[in-house]
């Protein structure tokens, strides 16, 4: 699915935000800008736009972003939230015996999507027909009978009179579950097609009156979608050629102005080129949330990378009792795997980390983090004070075995050693070699 235009500026609006050092007011108005430039480009009616920014702006500014999440995050949310809300999540037609009534202008894909919407119903168990309610082109009625024939699909038409079309054939199908009635389009909105698509509307009594877009309607699509809501007031649509480099702006000018949601998109020409229409999916990839997820991971990796960065000097400072120990620990596990910290490592120390059991060292981190918990403070600073006697208790404490905490002291003294030894190049391969940092 490529909705070229709206979703390129929509995507690059949101790439300033997921890339910027830091998001402020100024930022976040500079992309509401942003947003209603690429609205506009791509025909969404300009009260929407207006509307639609000011709430997103609006809640930028004001809401606090939730625990867990960053204001880059939060900002990133709104924007796909506003989108979602205002497309609605879709809706499905729900599987049961009922007439649907087609609309929608000349060459919009309403005949093909009667063929998708009967295979569809047929996938789902039940027994779909149609009726070439369209006689005014005359290649309509063998279309939807080529159409069905693909999928043995009954068809009635070929009539001249679309109202006797449509009576006949309800009286013919009453045995089947759905009824999908295609009817005729213009080249635009013009007073006789209304009143045919009144006076169809009048017999077939339909559940379901479905408005067939293209993506690639411009501005048109509101005006035109009011025209058909006011006629027969529509209950759903369907966008088709989703395949297609459309604008995509039409569709949520359409759904704005109907207020009817967007059941199910055609997203080529075979008849099972068809799916469900979802709004949060639909708006992630046109604002391309994957790309910018996984700008906001960098962006993440790179605030680690500056912890670790810290961590390494610290490292390299001289000063190291258990507590600096503990905290680094703590920083380790925070960030995850080793295998980062190791990159972070000078020299060739990296490179010999990266062949050791990464899983169980860090499973030892998390047990050597029990064990500091039962120490004290004075303990943690000044760990040549734990003799035998303070062993035991502390193993008591942690609930594990003295070797093991005996085993964090020896730990301890090792690192300790290689803090000191970390000026030289040689005294740290030896080093590494010697704790093989399997611990
Ligand atoms: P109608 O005049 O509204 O009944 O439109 P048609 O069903 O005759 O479709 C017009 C053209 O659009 C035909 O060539 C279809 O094959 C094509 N079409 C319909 N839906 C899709 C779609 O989802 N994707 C693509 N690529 N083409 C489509
Ligand atoms: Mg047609």
């Amino acid at each position: 699915m490529v909705l070229k235009g709206l979703g390129e500026s929509l995507r690059s609006a949101m790439q300033k935000i997921a890339t910027a050092p830091h998001i402020d007011s100024s930022l976040i108005r500079e992309l509401i800008k942003d947003i209603q430039r690429a609205l506009i480009q791509a025909d969404v009616k300009i009260t929407l736009v207006l509307e639609l920014s000011k709430k997103i702006e609006k809640r930028a500014l004001s809401e606090k972003p939730p625990a867990g999440m960053t204001n880059r995050e939060h900002t990133i949310h709104i924007v796909h939230d506003e989108l979602v809300n205002l497309l609605g999540e879709g809706r499905e037609i729900p599987l049961k015996k009922q007439v649907i009534m087609m609309v929608g202008l000349y060459g919009q894909g309403k005949t093909t999507t009667c063929g998708k919407l009967a295979r569809y119903f047929q996938t789902k168990g039940l027994r779909p027909a149609l009726i070439a309610g369209d006689v005014h082109r005359p290649a309509a009625y063998d279309q939807l009978q080529q159409l069905a024939e693909q999928i043995k699909v009954p068809v009635y038409g070929g009539g001249k009179n679309a109202l006797t079309v449509v009576r006949e054939g309800l009286k013919e199908f009453q045995r089947q579950d759905v009824i999908i009635v295609d009817t005729a389009g213009r080249h635009k909105l013009e007073p006789d097609l209304i009143e045919e698509m009144k006076q169809i509307f009048q017999i077939a009594q339909p559940r379901e009156k479905i408005l067939v877009m293209d993506a690639a309607t411009g501005q048109q699509a509101g005006p035109q979608a009011q025209a058909f809501n006011d006629a027969i007031s529509i209950t759903g649509v369907i966008l088709t050629k989703m395949d297609g480099t459309a604008k995509g702006g039409g569709a949520l000018s359409t759904v704005a102005e109907t207020q009817a949601p967007i059941l199910y998109i055609g997203t080529g020409e075979h008849l099972d080129d068809f799916e469900k229409f979802e709004a949060t999916r639909f708006i992630s990839r046109l604002l391309g949330m994957g790309d910018i997820q996984s700008l906001l991971e960098k962006a993440q990796q790179a605030t680690e990378k500056k912890d670790l960065e810290k961590t390494a000097k610290q490292l390299l400072s001289g000063k190291f009792d258990l507590n600096d120990m503990y905290s680094q620990m703590e920083t380790l596990a925070k960030m995850g795997p080793l295998q980062k910290v190791a990159e972070m490592l000078p020299g060739g120390m990296g490179g010999r980390l990266q062949n050791t059991d990464m899983a169980g060292t860090q499973e030892k981190l998390r047990k050597f983090r029990v064990i500091m918990d039962s120490m004290t403070q004075e303990e943690r600073e000044k760990p040549r004070l734990i003799k035998t006697q303070r062993t035991h208790r502390i193993a008591r404490g942690a609930g594990v075995e003295s070797r093991e905490v005996k085993e964090l002291i020896r730990y301890y003294n090792m690192s300790r050693k290689m803090m000191k030894g970390l000026s030289s190049k040689k005294a740290q391969r030896r080093l590494m070699e010697q704790l093989d940092f399997g611990i």
